[in-house]
């Protein structure tokens, strides 16, 4: 949100002086706080800056300061997210044994299985273990999650004891040479004493390589004393942080990362099995810093350089938008054109990055301008474009003769530009919303652009679109063409500096 412009501000600024050093720092701490990181981390990443740039005078002539300003906000943030302590790695040809512990509801069993499915597809031999007696129907739960993944399960319905059953899956697994065998634990509804004895026991008696602890992204500030008490009784070696996909921003997995001084090693992203993903510092901060937030498309718009294309600014003020603007759009996608930059701060449309879309979005893109190769001047710029093709559907055919495309495909675009055109006017009837330096739109139209823009950007038209995730590396290669970093190793999550 406002960093992205106070990064963007401090980079334009010529002379640095110490203002403008607390000014991004300031920015940067309310961003994380707003994302729950806790209040004490927060001050360790601000002192950790102004040390380090401390000397900033001092520092040999030459060397960018800017760029040294940078890095160190982002090394600090890094810092954070990443206790430096090496991450348990499994063996291959020996039975190695992980056990799961958390909260009830914070989901491990759910997470037990998406990580034996993950081994699974890298050829590992994986089973699960179900040692939890404690929730009614946990067994069947881990069973059925199993028994779809194709992956062998230990459990019992009549022992009560989830030591017993963990030992005797632990030793069952040993002896068949399994090489991942994950143990799926109870948990309580709080952090209880018995809850704690449990873990305790089950720990002594199958010694597990690795103790992960499972924790959900949406408790906030709660993190921090539960990860200490889960801490203080067991040898916790990993985090795995679930809900990812929900609003939290997972900022108090900070706090778990510190209290309990080991490494996030995935990310739970929704309940699906393969929505697991190895955890990945640039992108957790990414979200962290609220890089995607709606608050950013006022100041994204903002920062455009409007006189890339006054005439299109001049349209989307007024709230016209024509299938010929669109085209020039997607023309201009790959120079991050503004249309782009403003698709990137729409809400949701963050999310989509990271399911992985396989198609390329260059060909689809390119597709859709043919279709509108196929249209005439008249076509292309009536700003009514949708109700044209449908009020005479002579048009329509004509076109989709005319390009080849299939009925549905014309259809898809032109439904696409509609909701894009109807977005547009929505914005243009926000007053403000395009003039210069106005950081000020009111929260109400605020909500109301939000609401209207989730509403519009529904998940199979960002698909069609051409895939998020192409679209990324897109802007991604462009950022670093553009700084000339070339295209491998940024060292910036894509739009954080640039
Ligand atoms: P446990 O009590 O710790 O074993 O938790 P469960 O694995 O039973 O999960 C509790 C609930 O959270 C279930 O409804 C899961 O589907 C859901 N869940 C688990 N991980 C995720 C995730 O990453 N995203 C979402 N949206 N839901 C999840
Ligand atoms: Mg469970």
């Amino acid at each position: 949100r406002k960093l992205t412009s106070a990064l963007h501000s401090l980079s334009r600024e010529t002379v640095i002086d110490q203002d403008a050093v607390d000014r991004l720092l300031k920015e940067i701490c309310v961003a994380l706080m707003e994302s729950d990181v806790n209040v004490k981390l927060v001050q360790q990443l601000r002192n950790g800056v102004k040390n380090t740039i401390k000397n900033l005078d001092d520092m040999a002539a030459g060397l960018n300061k800017k760029r040294v300003i940078q890095q160190t906000v982002y090394k600090e943030l890094v810092k954070l997210c990443d206790p430096e302590i090496p991450v348990y790695k499994c063996r291959k040809k020996r039975s190695n044994v992980i056990m799961f512990v958390g909260l009830q509801g914070a989901g491990k069993t759910t997470t037990c299985t998406k990580l034996a499915y993950w081994y699974k597809r890298k050829g590992w031999s994986t089973c699960l273990i179900c040692a939890d007696t404690f929730r009614a129907g946990a067994f069947d739960q881990l069973k059925q999650n199993a028994t779809k993944a194709q992956i062998p399960f230990y459990g019992s319905y009549t022992e009560s004891d989830p030591v017993i059953i963990a030992k005797e899956g632990v030793d069952k697994f040993r002896s068949q040479n399994f090489e991942i065998i994950i143990v799926d634990t109870s948990g309580r509804h709080k952090q209880e004493a018995s809850l704690f004895e449990e873990m305790l026991e089950i720990q002594k008696a199958i010694e597990p390589d690795n103790i992960i602890f499972t924790m959900d992204a949406s408790i906030g500030q709660a993190c921090e004393s539960q990860a200490i008490a889960f801490k203080e009784t067991v040898n916790i070696g990993s985090v795995i942080i679930t809900k990812l996909d929900g609003h939290a921003k997972g900022g108090g997995a900070l706090s778990a990362v510190a209290a309990t001084k080991s490494p996030i090693v995935f990310i739970g992203t929704g309940e699906h099995i393969d929505d697991f993903e190895p955890y990945d510092t640039k992108g957790f901060i990414s979200k962290l810093l609220n890089l995607g937030d709606i608050k950013g498309l006022v100041d994204r718009v903002n920062e455009l350089n409007l006189d890339d294309n006054p005439d299109l600014m001049k349209k989307l003020e007024k709230g016209r938008f024509s299938l010929r603007d669109m085209y020039e759009q997607f023309q201009n996608i790959t120079k991050l054109g503004p249309f782009s930059q403003i698709m990137g701060m729409i809400p949701g449309f963050n999310d989509f990055y990271s399911k992985g879309h396989d198609q390329s979005s260059a060909e689809r893109l390119k597709r859709l301008m043919i279709i509108m190769d196929s249209m005439s001047d008249y076509e292309l710029d009536n700003t009514e474009g949708c109700k044209l093709f449908e009020n005479e559907p002579k048009r329509f055919f004509r076109v989709c003769r005319g390009s080849g495309a299939h009925p549905i495909e014309v259809q898809e675009l032109l439904m696409q530009y509609d909701r894009f055109s109807q977005m547009v006017k929505k914005m243009g009837g926000m007053k403000g919303l395009f003039k210069e330096g106005n950081n000020n739109v009111n929260d109400r139209d605020m909500k109301m652009l939000n609401y209207e823009m989730a509403k519009m950007m529904d998940p199979a038209v960002l698909n069609q679109m051409g895939g998020v995730d192409g679209l990324e590396k897109m802007m991604k290669q462009f950022n670093d063409a553009s700084s000339g970093k070339g295209s491998g190793g940024s060292a910036y999550p894509a739009g954080l500096f640039n």
